[in-house]
This record gives C-alpha cells, sequence and structure tokens, in this order.
C-alpha cells in the first residue's frame, strides 16, 4: 500500500497546520518509530497518524465503500489495512507512545479538530 506512504496530503498538512498553531513541535514521518507515523514528538512520546477513510477503512464512514467489482478481494485488503493499523498502534503503545488517529473526514472541520488536537495534546507532559 504505497499511496499511505504519501506525504504532503491534503488531511496531513491539516493536522500539522493545527499542531504548529497550537505551539507543539513535532517531526513527520518518523521512519524510525513503528509504521513511520505522520507526525511523532519523541520526547513528548506522542504520535499521530492522518489515516485516509478509504484505504484505512473508517469505520461507519461513507468514504469507506467498497468498489463494486471484486469485493471479496477489496474487503481482504481493507481487513490486511486495518490489521496493520492496528499493530501499529500496539507497537507505538508498547514504546510508551500515546497515538492518536485522525480521519481524513475529521479534518474538514477544522475548528472542531483543533479543540480535540488541543485537548489531546496538552495531556502530554514531560
Ligand atoms: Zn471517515
Amino acid at each position: 500500500m504505497q499511496l499511505q506512504r504519501r506525504s504532503g496530503t491534503g488531511p496531513e498538512q491539516a493536522v500539522r497546520r493545527i499542531v504548529h498553531t497550537l505551539g507543539h513541535r513535532y517531526r513527520i514521518g518518523v521512519t524510525a518509530l513503528p509504521g513511520s507515523p505522520d507526525l511523532a514528538n519523541r520526547a513528548r512520546r506522542w504520535a499521530i497518524l492522518v489515516h485516509g477513510c478509504y484505504w484505512h477503512h473508517h469505520p461507519g464512514c461513507k468514504r469507506a465503500g467498497l468498489p463494486k467489482h471484486n469485493r471479496d478481494w477489496w474487503r481482504r485488503k481493507f481487513n490486511e489495512n486495518t490489521r496493520r493499523d492496528a499493530r501499529k498502534i500496539k507497537a507505538l503503545k508498547a514504546l510508551g507512545f500515546r497515538v492518536l488517529v485522525v480521519w481524513e473526514c475529521e479534518t474538514r472541520d477544522v475548528g472542531r479538530l483543533r479543540v480535540r488536537l488541543h485537548k489531546w495534546l496538552s495531556r502530554s507532559n514531560g
């Protein structure tokens, strides 16, 4: 799944912009960490994953639909992606990181996302 490696996509940039304006420092695409989280601060031990609703199959999201053809294949594919994401999150947590998943569709409401990120980031200490 190469697409999820793409950096600088709209949703990711929206999250970066907000985290930046909230005054938090971060690195992007941190390859030294499991799953190369989109944003991470190793000193403060937090990581943010920005997930496209389609590829990561956002549960209950209208953007996470199955294509009409080869549905079983796609279902398996999306299940694999979901499992991989779960493994990533588990591995990060095992290293003592707090992990936040932001879905693509959640980046449309910037005001709401900003509040959420602010709350989540202000809980991190150290
Ligand atoms: Zn979604």
